[in-house]
């Protein structure tokens, strides 16, 4: 088969020009992921490093993954390690080693000293405060702060001073000394080192001074050789600052800044700040609760990394910002597990059907395929008794039109087994069903000369005599797909109703599975075990539905 060719996108005609024009030595390609640890990677991420790996392996080069680390407040370890199982699992390798912003804090700080010395940095004793109310806005030029011109040695001796810790957190910063007038409000002195009594996480008590963002990261990617430096959108007016602070650091090649478009998912919250708070107040169990946009909440739910893959494959590079349909992302773990994973019967909403006329000692091994796309995933047995399960909503007492399941008088085909018809509906005291009452064909067993007599419905069903009881987890959307920006908190949108847990009955070959094993439940979706699974009790998470055309035509009406 042909190779299908990857579509090729805006990043990588820039880089197809770099290439051509020899910018790099040996026209070398490396792109780097610089992830803040102050949280859980997100679908979002899952974009940006499919981009970035993507980039390193089609072009032969190599990818770093680099922790932005300068903020010492809000960043741990665990974050660290749960963002590298991360990648890993999506399937990528990083070139090794794992980069550290803060590696080069001696560096950044050298670097710092040196733009002092050309005059182009500054103390400043302003407050935050202040700063921010003289850096005038889009139609209005920024004051100067009245620090602005001090000698060189006053500065390289301030800064000095806030390195050992004579100021407290926000007496002084340091400030690019760039132009308070420029019409980018960015270029306009911003602050790049400020000051932070903290514990850093791998840099414990060294330091006590930290360099912004707009600093560490354009000097990190010229230290570590980076070319290709890719980042989203809201960048874009940052990239003056970006290339100016790479005047401090003297290099002969300078890495470059591409903006592609943020990936965002209908239903997805990709914010790390929003997620926390998720977690924080508690509205899900952690952040791999199978709900979550996280990725280790998305594996969790059971989605395979090629579906992950294929899918920001499909989705392509944007330039501008817009929103994916959730629906396009089940598709594609749809696609991906159709052919991959068995199939079996799971009744997720059990009501018992007792079959009158079959006697109650037999039992009956019937074989049914474990999958009609894929012969070879063979087939298994399956036990066919008196007492079964199928499924509530396969049931109507007084059918509507077009419901081609069980209803009394009529018939329907249990999947693999008999034809039977319904003859009663048994209820409790308080009108609640208790069992339905159902006659077998025996002629027409499935696979036997003869038996293929046509009936509308084919129902899936389970053995009561060798049911295994599984908790099924169903999940509903956290946010509505159709939610729009009404200005609500995200907090109050958020769907506490999206959990359902059901009493299952499944088939007894799902005991053959363990944590971590798909499988389509016949006619109800995919699944997962979930890790919360116990010697007495499983527990399956569902990954994605199937297309439910019944539903689909209620809808409609
Ligand atoms: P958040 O707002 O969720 O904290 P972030 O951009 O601050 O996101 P970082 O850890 O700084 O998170 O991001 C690491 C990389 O992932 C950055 O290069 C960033 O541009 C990229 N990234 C983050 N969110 C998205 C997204 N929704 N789509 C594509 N790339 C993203
Ligand atoms: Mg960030």
């Amino acid at each position: 088969m042909e190779e299908k060719e990857i579509s090729s996108n805006f990043i990588e005609a820039e880089i197809n020009k770099d290439i051509a024009n020899h910018v790099y030595e040996n026209n070398r390609v490396l792109t780097r992921f610089p992830p803040e640890p102050n949280g859980y990677l997100h679908i979002g991420h899952v974009k940006s490093i499919c981009l970035n790996f993507g980039l390193g392996e089609k072009y032969k080069g190599a990818t770093n993954v680099r922790f932005d680390d300068t903020n010492p407040t809000k960043e741990n370890v665990e974050y660290v390690n749960s963002i590298l199982e991360d990648i890993r699992w999506l399937g990528f390798t990083w070139k090794e080693p794992v980069h550290y912003a803060s590696d080069y804090f001696p560096e950044l700080y050298e670097c710092a000293c040196r733009l002092i010395k050309k005059g182009l940095a500054y103390v400043d004793d302003q407050t935050s405060e202040e700063i921010r109310n003289t850096r005038g806005d889009f139609s209005h030029p920024g004051k100067e702060s009245p620090w602005r011109n001090r000698s060189i040695e006053e500065n390289l001796k301030l800064f000095q001073e806030m390195k050992e810790g004579k100021y407290k957190d926000g007496e002084k910063v340091l400030r690019a000394k760039i132009d308070m007038a420029a019409p980018n409000v960015v270029m306009r002195d911003p602050v790049i080192y400020r000051i932070l009594h903290a514990t850093h996480h791998r840099t414990g008590d060294t330091w006590c001074i930290y360099p912004l963002y707009d600093f560490a990261h354009p000097l990190s990617d010229a230290i570590e050789g980076i070319t290709h430096s890719i980042c989203t959108l809201e960048f874009e007016e940052r990239r003056p600052l970006y290339n100016w602070c790479l005047q401090a650091f003297e290099s002969k090649e300078k890495p470059r800044q591409i903006e592609f478009a943020r990936l965002n998912v209908s239903t997805m919250i990709t914010s790390k700040r929003k997620l926390r708070k998720m977690v924080e107040s508690g509205v899900v169990s952690g952040w791999d609760d199978p709900r979550m946009p996280t990725i280790c909440g998305i594996r969790r739910r059971g989605y395979t990394p090629e579906s992950l893959r294929h899918f920001c494959e499909l989705i392509g590079v944007a330039k501008s910002d817009n929103t994916v349909d959730i629906a396009f992302l089940e598709y594609c773990i749809r696609e991906d597990l159709k052919a991959k994973v068995p199939r079996i019967m799971t009744v997720i909403d059990p009501i018992k059907v007792v079959l009158t006329n079959y006697p109650e000692n037999k039992t009956e091994e019937l074989v049914i395929e474990n999958n009609p796309e894929d012969e070879s995933m063979g087939s298994r047995q399956v036990t066919f008794s008196r007492n079964i399960y199928i499924e509530r909503e396969d049931f109507m007492e007084t059918p509507v039109k077009k419901f081609f399941r069980m209803t009394p008088g009529k018939e329907v085909r249990l999947k693999g087994a008999y034809i039977v018809r319904c003859d009663e509906v048994v209820k409790n005291d308080d009108d609640s069903i208790k069992e339905i009452h159902c006659t077998v064909d025996f002629d027409t067993r499935s696979g036997t000369p003869g038996a293929d007599r046509k009936v509308k419905g084919t129902l899936h069903w389970v053995s009561a005599d060798t049911a295994v009881d599984v908790d099924i987890r169903i999940y509903d959307y956290l946010i509505s797909p159709d939610d729009t920006e009404d200005g609500k908190d995200f907090m109050e949108k958020i769907n506490t109703h999206s959990l359902t847990v059901f009493e299952g009955k499944a088939e007894a070959a799902i005991k053959d599975y363990q944590v971590g094993d798909r499988f389509q439940f016949l006619r109800k979706g995919y699944f997962i075990i979930d890790k919360d699974s116990t010697k007495e009790k499983l527990v399956c998470n569902q990954i994605v539905g199937l297309r439910d055309t019944w539903a689909k035509l209620q809808n409609k009406k």
